[in-house]
């Protein structure tokens, strides 16, 4: 039976796996982590609909193990080619092709100084406020309830200063799903956005957007926060401009959280780097980068490399998911009437 690589066990790699098994072929997953899951394993609940993350990975999880796939954890891939990959430590694992659906990273807040993440107490991330929600403990560093609570868009994302000028797509979204929540939890706090475009480009998502201004009461500023600084009073003090009326504006809040990008996941350097001009190219940005963007978006360009998922692009779970079933398709294709 003919083997695949696939680099990543996340939504994508997961998929992909499932659908080449339906094909009649071996897939392997080989994962860096201690666990299949990727991002998902860390979310709390899913736009638009809600649904319960861990009941999405348990299906995937639950699907990988009935089918018996192969799945090597706590095992990195540095190099890429058509016959197989590379693993940490020069291993190498042959196969007939690979898909790689080795993710994105998280942009490090850190690195935006200027809002006090790791600085100040109650900056958090939507990371974070994902990770709080799950262990059900969201609240201010000591513990108690904030009164107003700010989202900062945009924080890693369309911003020159830290070279990542590509939307990241679901963060919009996310601090709508977000702030509702936080609504839900503290009813008398009061829930700003600081958006610079809002981008609801999915279904139901201008609907839940409209939802959150009309049944919950969030606010939405359109402007950009320069920084955040501590009160005497243990608060933060923001500064922004409100861009719609063209004036600079001040609030004190008890809780930053800001909406951290989706960037190139860090293995797509080495992964490009081990094949100079061999066909793993990446966009501008750092993602792979895909022969075409219509018929060709889970092609490499390269001999038996098929990408899937957001490697090559901020996507959602969903559209993650019908890329690792269409590069098993590809794979099939490709692998026909091959000896
Ligand atoms: C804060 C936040 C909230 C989100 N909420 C939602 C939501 O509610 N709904 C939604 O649809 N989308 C949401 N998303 C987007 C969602 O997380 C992604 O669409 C999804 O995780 C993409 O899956 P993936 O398999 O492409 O990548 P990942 O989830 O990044 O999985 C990639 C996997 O590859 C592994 N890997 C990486 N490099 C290597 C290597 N070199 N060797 C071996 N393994 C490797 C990683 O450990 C990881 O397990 C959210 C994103 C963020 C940032
Ligand atoms: S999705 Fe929204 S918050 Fe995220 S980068 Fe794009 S415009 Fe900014």
């Amino acid at each position: 039976m003919k083997k695949v690589a696939v680099i990543g066990g996340g939504p994508a790699g997961m998929q992909a796996a499932l659908s080449l098994v339906q094909m009649g072929l071996a897939p392997v997953i080989v994962e860096c982590s201690s666990a299949l899951g990727g991002k998902l394993k860390d979310w709390h609940q899913l736009f638009p609909s809600m649904t319960p993350a861990h009941e999405v990975l348990d299906e995937l999880t639950g699907q990988i193990a009935d089918a018996g796939v192969e799945v090597m954890l706590h095992t990195e891939v540095e190099g890429v080619t058509g016959q197989g990959v590379t693993l940490a430590g020069g291993r190498k694992l042959e196969a007939d092709a690979v898909v790689v659906a080795s993710g994105f990273d998280i942009f490090d807040a850190r690195l935006k100084e200027e809002y006090g993440y790791h600085i100040y107490d109650n900056v958090f991330t939507t990371v974070d406020v994902e990770r709080m929600l799950n262990k059900g403990a969201v609240a201010l560093h000591d513990g108690s309830a904030p009164r107003r609570i700010a989202f900062v868009h945009c924080v890693g994302s369309r911003d020159e200063k830290v070279n990542q000028k590509h939307c990241s797509k679901v963060c919009c979204i996310t601090g709508v799903k977000q702030a509702m929540e936080m609504r839900t939890l503290f009813p008398e706090a009061e829930i700003f956005n600081f958006y610079m475009d809002i981008r609801m480009f999915g279904p139901g998502y201008e609907e839940m957007y409209q939802s959150a201004q009309q049944d919950y009461g969030i606010n939405f500023i359109r402007g950009r926060v320069s920084e955040a600084s501590p009160t005497i009073d243990g608060r933060l003090q923001i500064k922004a401009e409100d861009t719609l009326v063209g004036r600079p504006m001040k609030m004190t809040v008890d809780m930053l959280v800001l909406l951290v990008g989706m960037k190139a996941g860090g293995s797509n350097a080495k992964f490009s780097a081990a094949l100079p001009g061999g066909g793993i190219t990446l966009s501008s940005s750092g993602f792979v980068a895909p022969v075409d963007l219509f018929a060709g978006n889970v092609s490499s360009g390269l001999e038996g490399v098929f990408y899937a998922g957001t490697v090559s692009a901020p996507k959602t779970i969903g559209e993650s998911i019908d890329e690792g079933a269409m590069a098993a398709l590809r794979v099939a294709e490709y692998l026909k009437g091959r000896k």
